[in-house]
């Protein structure tokens, strides 16, 4: 009796330091075990370690530093992990389990949407009214160019890599992440720069291209917020930001500094990926914020919400991207503010693996709408209605109908159209706008003799998508005239390629994004493919490593407004026209009432420009039914491989023949003295186009111009029927004179 006692004494008392006798493991295997669970990596995660661990009949509690901190828990998770524990400890899943990381039970970590009203005017979720309306966001990019002193110079705070750098790379996203912010109904603050506040800074660049630090100074705010460090404006520019939002009067809702990292992994196909940072202490140890909610579940909570939210969304598109960690930490971006702020590292700007996703204008996209996602269900809960994605189809026919088509998001229930703004414009003058409840068409007013432009945007309790493309149309007050059909079918946006072998990686020289309408962040080509040339430093940056000479230079992608510039062309020709997106075309088979390609149509003006994506087997049929009718057929791109060949040949009496087909850019024609001049590069003005192809014409066509230095066909006609050219008109010098000569050529009689 007395020895048994004593027995069980002793194993209560060691109990505490270590296994008990009776556990079915010890905490090591324990902690390997909770570790796993996690799914993180030992790269950047310290392991689990268990502290304690207590058993006391059928109940267990274990104590753990602080790596369960980083994970997503759940009530699921919690419930699993806790019958997992009682498994492994017990030998039964039926134990009362409580974990503890870091002294919190891990109960409390549960993610919970913020729930505060907003103080200035409470959420309705009335109809019109927006779901973050009169939310304050401070929201701002990382970076950005800075005064070295030491050595006199402007220089990036970052390295310059994958043809990009970190200060502008951010700005990309943030401009995304703003515009559908502020579409929610949010007013949305930056201590840096915008792309619309573009005058030259104080470093002769673009004030955009500049750390907040100077933005601040310029925008005359008090000296005490900015100049902080004697000298040291790379430490000024760090600390000014949180500095800034403490000293508004009123006081934003949340603060998101937004960065990409600069890590390493250790191959091609391991993506770095995401990592949200957040403080529990200000600097004086205060562990709660102004208004009094504490600090550390709070910051927590927000980056749980924007992190699940990309990490969701971007394994749409990358199934193996990586989610990091919710990682408590302590940098003045997210220490310093008084009000919930969080770090998001989107991924890493040092990893090819992450880089050839981050490159790609739709990777982007997604990133920025799961961020804006993230901030909305940090105030209004999972729940919250989610604005629509961009309507991307539209058409006005002859009849003077605008029709639309919404776009479905197979992400988000929530994010369906339930209205729509129309906006027309006259003659390039004001944009007007009206409001069309549920229906997707709407009769327009047409007055002879005037260019119309039209573009549509979603709307719904969430607030208001990005803007659809635009199209145009045009009557000419010569009443016999007939109509031209523009049919744009330039809707793809990509990356660069890129290539990889034991020695050498990146992105394949003389490839370029095709960027959604245009872009901040390019700033020269990649020049470093060594793979074993390490980081010395930022200007020697090994591997990876790319030109400055575009930097402070917005890139031209696809402009979505093709159907207007060549509109303008015809309306000066006196051409009525009508346009539509590629997509109406199989409209018909939807919706009876709409028809966009009538046999009647004087000439079809099919625009490709970049197009990479193939054309589908609709278009097809319909471009076939056409020219069977004895329809005339205009297209430019510099994809003709992407056109299926055997249609080609047949309906467009051309084949494709040679990549690379010119460098020099100069395209001579046969029938006129003039020369054709390409843009080969990327650049602020206009579409490029970098590598334009070589098409052959079959026996019954003829070659009407052809590139200077490779002396192979650039363009093939047929009989005044087709014409063709390998190259997009949308990137040549001398767009309208280009379109217009080749309209004359197929509109003889
Ligand atoms: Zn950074």
């Amino acid at each position: 009796m007395r020895t048994s006692k004593r027995i069980a004494l002793f194993i209560c008392t060691l109990s505490v330091l270590c296994t008990p006798l009776y556990a079915q493991t010890d905490m090591k295997t324990l902690g390997d075990s909770l570790f796993a669970y996690t799914g993180f990596s030992r790269l950047w995660s310290p392991n689990v370690r268990v502290k304690q661990m207590r058993i006391n009949g059928n109940n267990v509690t274990i104590h753990t530093n602080a790596t369960l901190h980083d994970y997503r828990w759940t009530p699921d998770n919690i419930a699993d992990i806790k019958r997992k524990v009682s498994r492994w400890t017990l030998g039964h899943e039926n134990g009362k389990v409580t974990i503890y990381s870091s002294n919190v039970d891990i109960e409390t970590l549960i993610t919970s949407c913020a729930k505060i009203k907003n103080q200035k005017s409470p959420i309705t979720n009335s109809a019109g009214e927006a779901d973050l309306a009169d939310r304050q966001i401070v929201l701002y990019p990382s970076h950005g160019l800075y005064f070295n002193k030491d050595r006199e110079e402007w220089i990036w705070q970052r390295a310059t890599l994958w043809t990009t750098v970190e200060d502008l790379y951010s700005q990309e996203y943030v401009r995304l992440i703003r515009e559908m912010l502020v579409n929610a109904g949010a007013t949305v603050l930056s201590p840096r720069a915008g792309l619309d506040q573009q005058q030259l800074g104080a470093s002769g660049m673009p004030q955009w291209t500049e750390g907040a630090r100077y933005w601040l100074q310029s925008q005359k705010a008090d000296s005490s917020i900015w100049n902080l460090y004697d000298g040291n404006e790379y430490k000024d520019d760090m600390k000014c930001r949180a500095m800034w939002v403490n000293s508004q009067e009123c006081l934003p809702d949340l603060c998101l500094a937004f960065h990409t990292d600069g890590l390493d992994s250790e191959n091609d196909s391991t993506i770095i990926g995401s990592l949200a940072i957040y403080t529990a202490k200000d600097d004086d140890g205060y562990t709660v914020l102004r208004d009094g909610r504490d600090r550390e579940k709070t910051n927590r909570n927000l980056a749980d919400w924007i992190l699940t939210s990309v990490t969701e969304d971007l394994r749409q598109i990358a199934p193996e991207w990586t989610r990091r960690q919710l990682k408590e930490a302590n940098y003045c971006e997210s220490r310093v503010p008084v009000v919930p702020s969080i770090i998001l590292e989107l991924l890493s700007h040092k990893n090819m693996a992450d880089m050839r996703y981050g490159l790609n204008p739709a990777f982007r996209f997604a990133a920025a709408r799961a961020v804006y996602k993230g901030i909305l269900r940090y105030f209004n809960g999972p729940q919250a209605v989610v604005q629509p994605l961009p309507v991307q189809e539209l058409a006005i026919g002859t009849d003077g109908v605008l029709r639309w088509l919404p776009t479905t998001d197979s992400l988000e229930s929530t994010a369906v159209p339930t209205y729509y703004m129309v906006y027309v414009q006259a003659d390039n003058g004001e944009w007007n706008v009206q409001q069309v409840e549920k229906a997707t068409q709407l009769q327009m007013d047409i007055t002879p003799g005037v260019q119309y432009n039209y573009y549509v945007v979603a709307g719904n309790e969430g607030g208001l998508a990005l803007p659809s493309p635009v199209i145009s149309s045009y009557r000419s007050s010569e009443a016999d005239s007939e109509t031209v059909l523009i049919i744009d079918a330039f809707n793809d946006v990509y990356g660069p390629e890129w290539f990889a072998d034991s020695t050498y990686a990146g992105i394949i020289p003389g490839t370029y994004a095709c960027e959604d309408r245009f872009s901040c962040a390019y700033i020269g080509q990649q020049w470093n493919y060594t793979r074993k040339d390490m980081w010395v430093n930022d200007d020697n940056c090994g591997w990876g490593a790319c030109y400055r000479d575009h930097a402070g230079q917005l890139t031209i992608g696809n402009t979505r407004d093709y159907a207007v510039q060549h509109g303008q062309v015809l309306k000066s020709l006196q051409r009525s026209y009508v346009s539509c997106t590629a997509g109406m075309l199989n409209y018909k088979s939807k919706i009876t009432t709409a028809l966009p390609i009538d046999r009647n149509h004087k000439l079809i003006d099919f625009i490709c420009g970049r197009q990479r994506r193939p054309i589908d087997g609709a278009t097809y049929g319909a471009l076939a039914a056409y020219l069977d009718a004895g329809g005339r057929l205009l297209l430019s791109t510099d994809h003709y491989d992407a056109i299926d060949a055997n249609w080609a040949k047949r309906y467009l009496h051309a084949t494709y023949y040679a990549a690379k087909a010119t460098r020099s850019g100069k395209v001579t024609t046969h029938r006129s003295p003039f020369t054709i001049r390409l843009m080969m590069e990327p650049n602020d003005v206009q579409l490029f186009t970098p590598a334009p192809q070589s098409i052959m014409p079959t026996q019954e066509a003829k070659r009407l111009a052809s590139y200077e230095d490779m002396r192979c066909p650039a363009a093939v006609g047929y009989e005044h029927k087709t014409l063709v050219f390998g190259f997009p008109l949308e990137a040549t010098q001398n767009f309208d004179a280009n379109y217009r000569t080749a309209l004359k050529w197929l509109l003889e009689e």
